[in-house]
């Protein structure tokens, strides 16, 4: 008998357990069993061609239509074409100089065919394939001849094929042993839920689609459950470390601010600023997600927090994720401050705190000097880049670290912050982004963080209306794009022009795709061309960063109509008399990053357009994408959108066919219930045991279902 955790040689033998370990990381009882089908074959029939996709390794259940034979003059050998079919679509097999198959692959013949998906002369086929057929007149497969109705389909590898792993599978259920259930009895009862060794057992072997279905609805719950146990912990383990205790004070630098603001703030604001506030006051590190639109306020609220953080004689650091960023948040955060942030300057303020910039390009005596601040403590608050938080960069007492428009900003970087306080404290922890995250993301992605959002815009944002330019099919409107953009700077306005790529490194080969447009390729052709007469400027990410302050400053002043820019412009930048964006290649953004840049216009009191130049075909999945940037200008609705044209694998990042991955079953689209459901059941158990000491059924699901060290794949978005 065997149990989860046993090594799969005694059960298997070791070529089998070897072939396992070595196609599919696959080394234990438990792994294999964890293992589950993709899909399902019902006998009798076929696999839709239509779902496959180039490059998958792929299994179908199919039928021989015709068969072949080529001799290959120049290879000296021969082809033999095996066309197999659902009933509707074709794909190709294609086997060299095994012609013999032919006397098994007869026409009318079906079976299960598993190979890498090509595209040969504008078909697909499938590359000396391994197959199985089944025999009719046997009545029972060779393919399986312990499946009933219901075949699995398994995720597989070269050498390993899905019929070979369903009767290693078999081979371990019948000498499964049942083990005590790790899942707390009262969750099995209240769900009505089925315990693992039936689950295990329907998922592999399901009698009818009801047992599936019963068996993946439990199996969900290993999977919501390991992921929430493990966020859990974060946070148990993250809130029980010290941290400086920063209560607001009377009197002091916050009172003063919000004595001079020049408006009212948002009820939004209000409410995230009183939570923040209290977190900030205790003695254990807040860690919140703050979410909102561009231009929602974040920044205010933000600020607020560092001066509540000042007030305790504490320091607070704001992150940017570049440079240029950077630069523009200390320049509005010192215009916003006023004489309370020039401190030791002529004209401070009494209670004034010092705003330090800090970055890596800086000349070397300013940069000395921004140290300095940062390690004595004149510097109140203190702005940069990541490279603020490398250990080079030390603080007197950071109290506070605000990180701005990343939601990047994964537990790896977070946890570097950990020790960073004065004697070992750690500071407190807000995370800032414009791109709103469905609730079951952020709970399965950011698990860790407790997350606020602000819904509502302050007064004075104007309306952005987008429209999708297919060039492709209508390639005169590219004329009309940018006659639009001479029209608005007619009119006194600025405009950007957004394209993938710098243009001074080697264009990538990236198959029969054409290297995506180059903002130094694009900019000298607008000039010469359609924009001819117009001031057209230059930005990305590898001019000289005292360049690109002068760039972004000259386009913040008028002096430049056009702004010619990569991503460099996605988040920040605030120019309110810029009224255009061109995004040249939209199909080569996301979805969230085509509305974080249309978010750089309508920041005035005109209405933004923004035109989504692609050559991407009506009909396909990329259009689609497009359209929804098309249709929506809210955020969250749009984080909706996408969550459901993407592929779920590609939130996860890790759902490559054939290696573990954590989330198999749970749907972050359809399973918000549940999810929600298990990050309360995994807080209540964590927090009467936390290193899950009696829950040991637990902590070995915890560990099975998403690998410790895996754990970071949730981070990747
Ligand atoms: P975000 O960082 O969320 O993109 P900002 O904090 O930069 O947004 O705010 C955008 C603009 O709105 C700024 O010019 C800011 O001064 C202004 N603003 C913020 N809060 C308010 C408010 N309550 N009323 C009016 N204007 C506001
Ligand atoms: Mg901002």
């Amino acid at each position: 008998m065997a149990v989860l955790r046993d090594p799969l040689t005694p059960v298997l033998g070791a070529k089998s357990a070897k072939a396992l370990a070595e196609s599919l990381k696959i080394e234990t009882v438990g792994d294999l069993l964890r293992h589950y089908p993709r899909r399902y074959a019902e006998r009798g029939e076929l696999t839709d061609i239509a779902g496959l996709e180039l490059g998958e390794h792929a299994t179908v259940m199919a039928r021989v239509e015709s068969v072949s034979k080529r001799t290959m003059r120049a290879r000296r050998g021969s082809i033999l074409e095996v066309t197999i079919t659902d009933g509707y679509r074709k794909l190709t097999c294609a086997f060299f100089n095994q012609a013999w198959r032919a006397n098994e692959l007869k026409p009318g013949k079906t079976g299960l065919f598993a190979g890498k998906v090509n595209a040969f002369r504008r078909t697909l086929q499938l590359q000396n394939p391994e197959y199985e057929l089944i025999d009719e007149n046997a009545g029972m497969s060779t393919v399986d001849e312990f499946a009933g109705k219901i075949i699995p389909v398994y995720p597989a590898a070269a050498g390993m094929p899905s019929w070979s792993i369903g009767r290693c599978v078999q081979q371990v259920l019948d000498v499964l042993d049942r083990e005590d259930e790790p899942m707390p009895p009262e969750l099995l009862a209240r769900r009505g839920l089925s315990d693992l060794f039936d689950a295990l057992h329907n998922i592999h072997r399901p009698a009818s689609w009801e047992s599936l279905e019963f068996a993946r609805e439990r199996l969900k719950w290993d999977e919501a459950m390991a992921v929430q146990l493990i966020f859990a912990q974060r946070r148990y383990s993250a809130v029980s470390r010290p941290a400086p205790a920063c209560p607001p004070k009377a009197g002091g630098i916050l009172e003063a601010f919000d004595g001079r603001l020049p408006f009212e703030l948002t009820a939004g604001q209000r409410e995230v600023g009183a939570k923040i506030a209290a977190d900030l006051a205790v003695e254990h590190p807040m860690n919140r997600l703050l979410q909102g639109e561009v231009g929602s306020g974040k920044t205010v609220v933000a600020l607020r927090a560092m001066l509540q953080v000042v007030d305790s004689g504490r320091q607070a650091a704001l992150l940017a994720p570049t440079e240029v960023l950077a630069a523009q948040h200390a320049r509005s955060l010192r215009e916003m401050l006023g004489e309370l942030g020039q401190a030791g300057e002529l004209g401070g303020a009494e209670n004034a705190t010092k705003l330090t910039l800090l970055t890596g390009s800086m000349p070397a005596k300013e940069r000395r000097q921004a140290l300095l601040d940062a390690a004595s403590g004149a510097a109140g608050i203190v702005v940069g880049t990541h490279a603020l938080i490398q250990d080079t960069v030390s603080f007197a007492d950071l109290g506070f670290v605000v990180v701005d428009e990343q939601h990047r900003f994964g537990v790896e970087q977070r946890d570097a912050l950990r020790s960073r306080g004065r004697d070992f404290t750690s500071p407190h922890v807000l995370v800032m982004t414009a791109t709103p995250i469905p609730r079951t993301v952020a709970m399965t992605v950011y698990g860790d963080l407790e997350t606020s959002s602000l819904r509502e815009m302050p007064v004075g944002r104007s309306p952005i209306s987008t429209t999708v330019v297919p060039v492709a099919e209508k390639p005169a409107w590219l004329d009309r794009v940018w006659q639009r953009i001479v029209e608005e700077v007619g009119k006194g306005h600025q405009a950007y022009v957004v394209c993938p790529r710098i243009g001074d490194e080697p264009a990538k080969n990236q198959g029969d795709q054409r290297p995506a447009l180059a903002v130094l390729e694009v900019a000298p052709e607008l000039e010469a061309g359609p924009l001819s007469g117009l001031r057209v400027g230059v930005l990305h990410g590898r001019l000289p960063s005292d360049e690109k302050d002068a760039v972004m400053r000259a386009f913040a002043d008028a002096k430049l109509d056009v702004l010619v820019a990569t991503t460099v412009i996605e988040v920040g930048v605030n120019v309110p008399n810029a009224t255009a964006m061109v995004i040249m290649d939209a199909e080569r953004f996301g979805v969230s990053q085509l509305h974080q840049l249309r978010g750089r216009v309508g920041r005035g009191d005109v209405p933004g357009i923004c035109l989504l130049v692609t050559e991407a075909l009506d009909g396909t999945a990329t259009r689609e994408r497009l359209a929804a940037v098309e249709s929506t200008t809210d955020g969250f609705e749009l984080s909706r959108l996408d969550l459901e044209l993407r592929r779920e694998g590609d939130i996860l990042g890790a759902a490559q066919s054939g290696k573990r991955s954590g989330l198999k079953l749970l749907s972050l689209l359809r399973d918000e219930e549940l999810i929600a459901d298990a990050r309360e059941v995994a807080q209540a158990i964590v927090a009467e045991d936390p290193a899950l000491g009696t829950h040991l059924g637990l902590a070995h699901m915890v560990s099975e279902v998403v690998d410790a060290d895996r754990a970071e794949y949730l981070e990747k978005t």
